[in-house]
């Protein structure tokens, strides 16, 4: 008789990560010689700029750098971290108050556990990146979800986030520029919502890893830099993923005022009983990019904001697509609603936007994500964190493949 086991009914609601299962699907195609273009990853094409890796290199000639840290990062580190991000947020933060961590993933799923008990609420915007609502389950919260519309640039109104919240709400999460949309809130907008959270108590959660990447006129307003009491009730995450090109590196961090010191303690507490410190490489390779020169950034950011418009350009060229332009992040998020339904030449139907986006890889070799993992269907999401001469291949090859539907 074989064996099977009964897995834990708390991971029931979870869904897997449609992105990494996108990615996922189009590597193994890709494995096998099939030449798909992929926009699936939520990650730069760059490598790890070279004083980066120079300062791993040093450190291992060292020695040392393979023990134990203490469970929050080294303090060299978090000393960086608190004053790089006091300078950002306008506010002082102190080191005790920060918590390294194996990725801002990690880190906000230290938070939900160290912040919810069943039931507690936490309110989220749609779109939103595909692992909040499945972290807040897990931890035995409630997600509560509040639609955004293109028109009003997915960002949530003052009025939508009040009429969401209940006595059971504890948190507001916020992703300013946005995965996936790549919207960025004006300061005007995070004071609607500043003055709420602060009416009504609650925690505002500000995932702010794509700080750095903002285009065109747009800019990066901290929600915590906007008064003394909206500034004590926010949790910063943060990471040098995205900015640095360092995905892989998987280091994020939680800082806060200190009236969030037992916010950080329980969340340490967390980590100390499931993965220790983050890696300790990784966490000197951190500390040279906060520190180290930064123009590295500026750098990525330009060759990020010519394929951005490269990229909208084609995709609104594609009939009846719209989309509208992102001002930060790296992703374009258009309107495909129009081919929901249609029929594939071999007679299929694509019901949904997941069945038309799993078509496009097999039948147009290219690999988007569809809106419904952001809370979104319809929609559609792509990376333009990948060379020009992709996004030119395929979004040619999405417009060709498009255009055989009817
Ligand atoms: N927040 C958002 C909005 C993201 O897009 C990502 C990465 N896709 C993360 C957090 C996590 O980043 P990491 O764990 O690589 O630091």
């Amino acid at each position: 008789m074989s064996f099977t086991v009964k897995t834990a009914s708390r991971l029931d609601p979870v869904k897997p990560s449609i992105t990494l299962a996108v990615t996922a699907k189009a590597a193994r195609l890709k494995a096998q010689g099939v030449d798909v273009v992929s926009f699936g990853a939520g990650e730069p094409d760059f490598d790890t700029p070279e004083h980066i890796k120079d300062a791993v290199r040093q450190a291992l000639h060292r020695g040392m750098i393979g023990k134990y840290t203490e469970v929050a990062g080294v303090r060299p580190l978090r000393e960086a971290i608190a004053t790089s991000l006091g300078r950002v947020h306008g506010f002082s933060i102190s080191p005790d108050d920060v918590l390294v961590s194996a990725g801002a993933k990690h880190s906000l799923f230290n938070l939900f556990m160290a912040l919810l008990d069943p039931g507690d609420e936490v309110v989220i915007p749609a779109p939103y990146w595909v692992s909040y609502p499945d972290m807040v389950l897990i931890a035995g919260g409630k997600p509560v979800i509040v639609p955004t519309a293109a028109a009003a640039n997915f960002t949530m109104s003052p009025d939508a986030f009040a009429a969401a919240i209940t006595p059971r709400t504890r948190a507001l999460v916020l992703n300013t520029p946005s995965n996936p949309t790549g919207a960025v809130y004006t300061r005007a907008q995070l004071e609607g919502l500043a003055e709420i959270a602060v009416a009504r108590d609650l925690l505002v959660i500000s995932d702010d890893i794509y700080r750095e990447l903002v285009y065109g006129d747009a800019r990066y307003v901290s929600i915590a830099s906007l008064g003394a009491e909206i500034a004590q009730r926010t949790a910063l995450i943060d990471g040098v993923s995205k900015t640095y090109a360092m995905t892989g590196w998987r280091i994020g961090y939680t800082a806060g005022a200190a009236s969030l010191s037992g916010l950080i303690k329980a969340m340490s507490k967390m980590q100390g009983q499931s993965t220790s410190n983050a890696t300790h490489a990784a966490q000197v390779a951190t500390l040279a990019a906060i520190t180290g020169p930064q123009d590295c950034v500026a750098e990525m950011r330009r060759a990020f904001d010519g394929r951005r418009l490269e990229m909208v350009k084609l995709l609104r060229a594609i009939p009846a697509v719209s989309c509208r332009e992102p001002n930060g992040a790296f992703y374009a998020f258009p309107d495909v609603s129009a081919y929901v339904g249609k029929r594939a030449p071999d007679g299929k139907v694509l019901a949904d936007d997941a069945q038309l986006c799993d078509w496009l890889v097999d039948a147009g070799r290219v690999a988007i994500v569809p809106g419904s993992g952001f809370g979104a269907p319809g929609f559609a999401r792509l990376s333009y964190a990948c060379a020009m001469e992709d996004i030119r291949k395929g979004v040619g090859r999405i417009a060709e493949a498009l255009a055989t539907l009817t």
